[in-house]
């Protein structure tokens, strides 16, 4: 029998109706349990509410893996992972990549894989998780067959929960560079990236955007290995020139210029963002593509985040002549779509131009949102063709 974490009288809503977090003032007793360990989750007068895994070093004490009375084994990851294949794989039309977890989200907290095209990329970013590592593993080998499975566990939610960044082939192997197709466009999941080594959440977007980008010249600001660029590209585009602080992501975004025959049209630029956009002039790029890592991570840090997006787009706004196109994203999960799209409205105003929206963008389906778990809200994307009032 799992060892049992007894709630208070008043459960919340928010975990009646389908959170899967219990935090520590939650809680009116648990059995004395190592970290990691399974637990079975009651209500005050002892109905079973579900089974998770228990850290009592986090506030965030049990995230919870199923509310059924189930084994959590081999099989009940494979049941997970056909569930979140069968909604996702339509995907797989357009390329061979897809993120086939997406923990909260895909009912699996703290496991994030991504498969990119024989191979696939894990992350265990809570203890927990990571005590199941053996099943998952078994489960994933069993529904995806991959020639490898690589870890790169990271990020500041593993610091969190007391763990150590790990970067290794856990089964099988592969290249450094793990080359899948998107959109019909050849990338490279970078082993010694960010995050799993592409960011396939803005999958969605950069092919949207492709269809504007037509005999444009672009500007990739926080371009990483150039998903952006090299989707406008393939759809007419004359040239981009791609902007990161990372020499690693300009490399292979080379690399990837290269394989897909652009190389002679792109120039790679190792800057600071800021520094750049208030430095340099736009130089005919006419269609500017701002997509900067999360800027806040705790409510406390959200007004400067905010003043850090109005930043950025003041100063491509301020410079962009009419008719060019700005596409913006925030992926911070804090800041509202109301707030960020307000923030950059001011932006407009303060340079006395017009933004006139062509398509606001979000989420693919493999990184879906929750309606009972607020959290797993995050991307937000818009593209405006910008006026000068004049010009409107
Ligand atoms: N647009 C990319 C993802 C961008 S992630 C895509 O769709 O794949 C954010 C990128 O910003 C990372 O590549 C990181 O190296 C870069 N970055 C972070 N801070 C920066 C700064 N101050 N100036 C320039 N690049 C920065």
């Amino acid at each position: 029998m799992s060892a049992r974490v007894v709630l208070k009288r008043s459960i919340k809503r928010r975990i009646a109706f389908g959170h899967p977090w219990i935090y520590d003032n939650e809680i009116e007793k648990a059995d004395s349990v190592e970290g990691g360990c399974i637990v079975d989750v009651l209500t005050n007068s002892g109905q079973f509410l579900g089974r998770g895994y228990y850290n009592p070093d986090s506030s965030i004490r049990v995230r919870l893996l199923t509310r059924r009375n189930c084994s959590i084994d081999t099989d009940f990851f494979a049941e997970k992972l056909k569930r979140s294949l069968g909604m996702k794989s339509s995907l797989l039309r357009y390329g061979n990549a897809l993120r086939v977890t997406f923990g909260e989200a895909d009912g699996l907290p703290g496991l994030i894989v991504d498969k990119f095209s024989d191979w696939l990329v894990v992350q265990f970013n809570t203890l927990g998780i990571g005590v199941l590592r053996n099943e998952i593993i078994e489960a994933l080998i069993a529904t995806l067959k991959p020639k490898g499975i690589f870890e790169k566990s990271e990020g500041i939610s593993l610091t969190k929960e007391g763990l150590e960044s790990k970067e290794e082939w856990l089964f099988g192997s592969g290249p450094e560079l793990l080359p899948f197709s998107l959109n019909g466009v050849t990338f490279f999941a970078d082993t010694k990236g960010q995050k799993t080594g592409f960011f396939l959440d803005q999958r969605d977007n950069a092919e949207k955007l492709s269809k504007y980008a037509n005999e444009r010249n672009v500007l990739d600001v926080f371009s990483y290995t150039g998903n952006f660029s090299f989707h406008c590209m393939s759809q007419g585009a004359n040239r981009a020139t791609l902007v990161d602080s990372s020499e690693r992501a300009l490399s292979v975004a080379r690399e990837t210029a290269e394989i897909n025959g652009f190389i002679s049209r792109c120039e790679f630029v190792r800057a600071n963002a800021f520094d750049y956009l208030r430095e340099e002039s736009l130089a005919g790029h006419n269609l500017v593509i701002v997509d900067p890592p999360a800027m806040a991570k705790s409510p406390s840090s959200k007004k400067s985040a905010l003043r850090g997006y109005k930043e950025l787009n003041l100063r491509v706004i301020k410079k962009a002549v009419s008719g060019s196109l700005l596409a913006s994203s925030s992926c911070t999960q804090i800041i509202s779509e109301d707030d960020w799209m307000r923030t950059i409205n001011d932006a407009f105003h303060d340079s006395k131009k017009v933004g006139i929206v062509s398509f606001r963008g979000g989420q693919p389906l493999d990184h879906p949102e929750v309606s009972s778990i607020f959290e797993t809200r995050y991307l937000k994307f818009c593209l405006f063709r910008v006026f000068e009032l004049c010009d409107f």
